[in-house]
C-alpha cells in the first residue's frame, strides 16, 4: 500500500530534520517583539503578517544581498540570552507542531556577541530553550555550533562543540559563501573534531561545485554534506542509465547522508524547480538522502511542506517518505542507541499506523 498522502497526514507522521537554522526559523510576530524589547530599529515592517510577506519576497528575490540582509534583522534580535532561550523554544515548539520527534537544529554562536555575551552563553541560552521544550512537547533537539567560513573563529568553534558534546551540542558545521572560502581553509579546526571523536557536516555543494564537495568529504573528513546537490556534476545521465565519476561513487559507496533542502535550493538558485531538484534522480540511485528545511521562516516552509512539494512532484509515497525519514535517523549525531530507539520505537510504527489508515478510510 503506497497512497499519496497529502499534507495533512505527512504533518501526523513521525518526522527527523537534520538541516535548519535558528537564525532562519523565528517567528515574525517573535521578532517584532524582540526588537520592541531589546531597542533594535531596523525591521522593516512592525506587523507580523507584513514582516513574514516582506522575508519570503527578499527571499525570492533572486538577490543574494536581499537574501543575506533578512538575516540581519534575526540575528539583529538574537542577542541576549533570554531572547535566544525564546527563540530555541519557540523553535521546538513549531517542529514538534509539525510531527518532528527528533531534529538537530544549528547557529552561529560567534554572530551573537553583539551585546556583550560570551560564546559559552549563547551557547547555554540556546540549550536551555530547547531543554524546556523537550519537557513541555517531548521533542529531541541537538544543537550543531557553526563557524563562519569567512571568518576566523573556526577551532573556537569546535572547542565549544567538543565541551559542550555531552550536553546537548551534538555537532559541529560551517556555513557562509562558499565561493573564496574553501573548506580547507578550516582544516586544523576539523583535524582538532576527529582526533576528538567528535561529529561535524559542513556546507558544500550548494553554492559551489565538485571541489568543495571533494575537500569537504577527503580532506576535511566531513560526516556529512550540507546540501551536497552539486554532486549530479559528477553523474551523466543518458536515458535510463546513470554513470557515476568517482567522487560521486564515493559518496553513495559510504553512504555519506546528503542534507538536501529544495525549496531554499531553489531560492539561492541551486536549483530551478523542485520537478527538477536532483533529489529526484538521488532518491533514485539510491545515495543517502535527507530532506530538510534549511531557513523555516525565509522559505515559507516546513519539513512536511517540502515533503508535500516532493510528493507532488515525484509521485511519492509513504514508503519514499518513511526511506528519507530513516535515512535522516540512520545520519543523525545522536548516539546510536537513541537512534535505534526512535526508529524501531517511533518511526516506523508510526508510519506503519499511517500507512494502515490510508489503507482503510473512515466511514
Ligand atoms: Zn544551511
Amino acid at each position: 500500500m503506497n497512497e499519496r498522502p497529502t499534507l495533512e497526514d505527512i504533518r501526523r507522521a513521525p518526522k527527523v530534520l537534520l538541516h535548519d537554522h535558528l537564525d532562519g526559523g523565528v517567528r515574525p510576530a517573535t521578532i517584532i517583539e524582540l526588537a520592541r524589547d531589546t531597542g533594535y530599529a531596523d525591521l522593516p515592517a512592525t506587523d507580523p503578517d507584513e514582516l513574514r510577506t516582506w522575508f519570503e519576497e527578499a527571499s525570492n528575490s533572486g538577490s543574494l544581498e536581499r537574501y543575506l540582509e533578512t538575516f540581519s534583522h534575526t540575528v539583529g534580535v538574537m542577542q541576549t540570552a533570554e531572547a535566544l532561550t525564546r527563540v530555541a523554544y519557540e523553535c521546538a515548539e513549531d517542529l514538534a507542531a509539525d510531527g518532528i520527534v527528533y531534529a538537530e537544529v544549528r547557529y552561529a554562536p560567534e554572530q551573537h556577541l553583539g551585546r556583550g555575551l560570551t560564546l559559552e552563553q549563547v551557547v547555554e541560552a540556546v540549550l536551555d530553550g530547547f531543554a524546556r521544550a523537550r519537557r513541555d512537547f517531548g521533542i529531541r533537539v541537538g544543537t550543531l555550533v557553526t563557524a563562519m567560513r569567512h571568518q576566523a573563529r573556526s577551532m573556537e568553534i569546535a572547542e565549544l562543540a567538543v565541551r559542550y558534546r555531552d550536553l546537548g551540542v551534538v555537532g559541529f558545521d560551517i556555513a557562509g559563501a562558499e565561493a573564496g572560502y574553501p573548506p580547507t581553509r578550516h582544516l586544523d579546526a576539523f583535524e582538532y573534531l576527529q582526533r576528538e571523536n567528535a561529529h561535524f557536516t559542513i556546507h558544500a555543494g550548494e553554492g559551489f561545485g565538485l571541489p568543495s564537495i571533494w575537500q569537504a568529504i577527503q580532506w576535511c573528513g566531513a560526516d556529512r554534506l550540507g546540501h551536497g546537490v552539486r554532486i549530479i556534476d559528477d553523474i551523466e545521465v543518458e536515458g535510463s542509465d546513470a554513470r557515476l565519476g568517482r567522487l560521486a561513487d564515493y559518496v553513495r559507496d559510504k553512504r555519506i547522508p546528503l542534507e538536501m533542502c529544495p525549496t531554499s535550493n531553489i531560492q539561492t538558485g541551486a536549483a530551478k524547480s523542485i520537478a527538477e531538484h536532483p533529489i529526484g534522480l538521488l532518491r533514485r540511485l539510491s545515495f543517502r538522502v535527507t530532506v530538510n528545511t534549511d531557513n523555516r521562516l525565509m522559505g515559507g516552509t516546513s519539513l512536511s511542506q517540502e515533503f508535500a512539494k516532493l510528493t507532488e512532484a515525484f509521485g511519492y509515497g509513504w514508503d519514499d517518505l518513511q526511506w528519507f525519514t530513516v535515512n535522516a535517523m540512520k545520519s543523525a549525531f545522536a548516539p546510536f542507541n537513541e537512534r535505534l530507539e526512535l526508529i524501531n520505537g517511533v518511526i516506523k510504527p508510526g508510519f506503519a499506523q499511517l500507512k494502515w489508515s490510508g489503507a482503510r478510510p473512515l466511514a
